[in-house]
């Protein structure tokens, strides 16, 4: 039976003290454990699924909900799911979620459908508003760097998005290094600061800290939110023992069985044994190393059941 209408539990935030890191040096409080809508959430996956995992996020603390215009599949299909749900469920609870969006990669047919003009960008922002029945979010994102275009351009967009209210804060996401110094300076410079920086890092994938972003962000009180924490379910249980028909290896699409190495294999029984040490699933482990960083807000984690949510939760 379908459930009929949501009320959040009255727990929600029992757990609030260890749960919530300040971002940066900003006035915003994000969950050390945030919930990603890339994958799980799109047209093509159960709707009711997708459903019990937001709600069982909300639930649990989880006020963070990390989207961007082409989630899916198909393109925008993650934040229509988003805009149902907060029909649905999540109006009352408006004012205590942080709903962020991006633009950035290929979105629509034509010149103006990707990367980071102000006419795309822009554009995108509207879109993702109605798709999502929201008035504005609370954070936007350039999601990754545009080499053709002057990046005080892109810049603008962000500040002029935050200055008209679609979105209370500005982010960056995959940017190198030295354009995202000066985007700090710029952004600040502008009045609106820059709120989080989303770059991927997981134990096998640490390009934020050999490149200095973590550092950089740390000392300019920018925060940092970890995206594919678990190398998209490598740095788990879920491939010990074959590649489950259900998984995102059997796609083969962004996360390919070559990476199944035998390598890789006796990297993850090894972490599954210190985890077993430390009292912690493996996928704990991986989270945990990420959290000990200094710098780090949030863990941005993808999840395709409560199941799986409820064990990464449990690394708070
Ligand atoms: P993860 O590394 O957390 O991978 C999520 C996948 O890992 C799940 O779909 C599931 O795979 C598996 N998994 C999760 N938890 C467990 C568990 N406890 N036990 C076993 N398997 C588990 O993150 P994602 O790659 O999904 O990325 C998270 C979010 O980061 C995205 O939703 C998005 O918001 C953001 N992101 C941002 C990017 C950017 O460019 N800014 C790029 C990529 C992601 P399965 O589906 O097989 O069950």
């Amino acid at each position: 039976m379908e459930q009929m209408s949501y009320i959040a539990s009255a727990e929600r935030y029992n757990n609030a003290d260890n749960l919530y890191l300040r971002c940066g040096k900003s006035g915003v409080l994000l969950p050390k454990v945030s919930l990603g809508m890339w994958h799980n959430f799109g047209g093509v996956d159960p709707y009711e699924r997708s459903r019990e995992i937001t709600h069982y996020a909300f639930d649990h603390g989880i006020t963070h909900f990390d989207l961007a215009n082409n989630y899916g599949p198909p393109y925008g299909s993650a934040e229509i799911t988003m805009g149902k749900l907060m029909d649905q469920d999540f109006r009352p609870y408006r004012d205590e979620m942080f709903i962020s969006t991006k633009a950035g990669y290929d979105m629509w047919d034509g010149p103006y459908g990707n990367w980071g003009s102000r006419k795309y960008l822009m554009a995108s922002l509207d879109q993702s508003l109605k798709r999502m029945h929201l008035d504005y979010v609370d954070l936007f994102y350039s999601h990754r760097f545009d080499p053709q275009t002057p990046v005080e351009e892109t810049l603008q967009a962000l500040v002029d998005i935050v200055r008209c209210g679609k979105a209370l804060y500005a982010g960056i996401s995959n940017w190198p290094l030295e354009p995202l110094v000066f985007a700090e300076k710029y952004l600040r410079e502008h009045d609106v600061p820059l709120l989080i920086y989303q770059g991927r890092l997981n134990m096998i994938d640490q390009k934020p800290l050999e490149e200095g972003i973590l550092e950089f962000c740390r000392e300019k009180g920018i925060g940092f939110i970890a995206y594919s924490p678990l190398a998209q379910g490598l740095l788990t249980d879920r491939y010990l023992n074959g590649i489950p028909a259900d998984s995102r290896m059997a796609q083969e699409k962004f996360l390919k069985s070559s990476r199944l190495t035998p390598e890789m294999l006796e990297y993850i029984r090894n972490l599954q044994k210190k985890a077993v040490a430390a009292g912690r699933t493996t996928a704990q482990e991986a989270l945990n190393w990420i959290l000990v960083q200094e710098g780090v807000t949030s863990v941005l984690v993808g999840a395709s059941s409560v199941k799986q949510l409820a064990d990464n939760l449990n690394v708070i």
